[in-house]
């Protein structure tokens, strides 16, 4: 390629880039060229001349540079088609093509792109300014691969704010119907797409739903964030003796029942909107007519950055206290968090002392993550987001 522009590395960064990271950050280049426009493709340079790599560079943004490429290989200008194409063949042999996140950031060599695949309709949301050039390749790449209904994007995240972006959502293909149906475990879901949290299904707990069902047999599930009723419905095609779905949200709580519904368990759950820091106050209050044996807790990411982590875990601690406190003997809690802030080391280091202030014993049954369409890069600690412990009470 001609007329690249060359970003060079500092020394004291190449102990950082053995670690196999996908990032370098801002202090770790020689000099930050702010006329150089966000999202520029970059070939960067080690000290000693060799070629790292290539990536998008911000100058506006502490994570400066973005991997797409190692060594000294230029980019395919088709690399956005390609990937998306690896990305497509990775999810088909897991045999979850159709719904799934059909592309997962770095862990899919696409830095700062997430598409979530819901059948015929992709919503696609962009995380950073080198992508947001790119947006016409990706429009026209899931086009052409998939001849989709719809493509829309929805880059509302506050993370856009880091690298410059614009807060928006537009259909760029087709038309974005105003609800849509999935698939997942043998269950069927319809998701409010205009108004869906995130881009609308929360794929990441896929397998984690599935490796309860088991459990859920005879049990009195009480499932606290329950959005559109993922773990409740999964409990109560599972045998639950009875199954209450909670969420604060009016529209989570109106799909969760016309999904219990569709799927023939109305009559086993009971789905209510309130809130969970209520349900757990009423419960260890004693005020709730029933008591259930096992517990759900999924609460929304509300650690963004490192600042907010001890107010984060302060809330984790208090409701995983009230829910080991009002579970009987032989009771289970589900326990997830997905903030990249929260190591898996603090997850259960957290849960431990919650668990411990009780009184109780309290046994880790199960340690897992997200599921397999949201990988996790080796070296890379942001690609891991997602704890999920399955606790019982001794
Ligand atoms: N368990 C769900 C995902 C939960 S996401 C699944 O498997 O799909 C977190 C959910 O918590 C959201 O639906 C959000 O509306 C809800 N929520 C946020 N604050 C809450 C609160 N204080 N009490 C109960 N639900 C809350």
């Amino acid at each position: 390629m001609t007329n690249e522009i060359i970003l060079n590395l500092k020394k004291t960064a190449m102990r950082r880039r053995e670690s196999g990271h996908l990032w370098i950050f801002s202090n770790e280049l020689e000099n930050i060229d702010t006329s150089i426009s966000a999202g520029t493709i970059c070939r960067i340079l080690r000290p000693d001349g060799g070629t790292e790599g290539r990536g998008f560079f911000n100058p506006r943004s502490l994570i400066a540079v973005r991997l797409l490429q190692k060594g000294k290989t230029p980019l395919n200008p088709d690399f956005i088609e390609e990937r998306i194409s690896t990305a497509l063949s990775y999810r088909r042999q897991a045999g979850i093509e159709k719904y799934c996140r059909l592309v997962f950031s770095e862990s899919d060599n696409l830095p700062g792109l997430i598409i979530d695949r819901y059948g015929d309709v992709f919503i696609v949301e962009i995380l950073c300014a080198g992508m947001e050039q790119l947006k016409d390749k990706i429009t026209s790449a899931i086009v052409k691969l998939f001849r989709p209904r719809a493509v829309h994007y929805r880059n509302t995240s506050r993370f856009r704010e880091l690298e410059g972006l614009e807060i928006y959502e537009e259909t760029e293909y087709g038309s974005l119907p105003d609800e849509i149906s999935i698939e997942e475990n043998g269950l069927n879901y319809i998701i409010p797409i205009p108004d869906a949290q995130k881009t609308g299904w929360y794929y990441d707990q896929r397998e984690n739903r599935a490796f309860l069902e088991p459990y859920f047999t005879g049990r009195r599930v009480l499932d606290l964030h329950t959005y559109l009723g993922g773990f409740a419905l999964t409990a109560a095609r599972s045998g639950a003796a009875q199954v209450w779905g909670v969420d604060s949200s009016a529209k989570a709580i109106e799909y969760a029942e016309k999904n219990a519904l569709m799927n023939g368990l109305a009559d086993r759950v009971i789905f209510q909107k309130a809130k969970a820091e209520h349900m757990l106050e009423a419960l260890e209050a004693g005020l709730l007519p029933e008591k259930p044996d096992f517990i759900l807790l999924d609460p929304p990411n509300i650690v963004y950055n490192k600042k907010c982590l001890s107010q984060g875990i302060k809330m984790l601690s208090k409701m995983v206290y009230q829910a080991v406190t009002a579970l009987p003997q032989g009771g289970l809690l589900a326990v997830s968090t997905c903030s990249n802030h929260i190591t898996r080391e603090l997850f259960t280091e957290s849960l431990a002392k919650a668990a411990g202030k009780t009184g109780r014993t309290v046994s880790l049954m199960e340690l897992r993550g997200q599921a397999k369409d949201h990988p996790v890069i080796l070296g890379m600690p942001e690609t891991e987001y997602l704890h999920f412990a399955l606790l019982r009470i001794m």
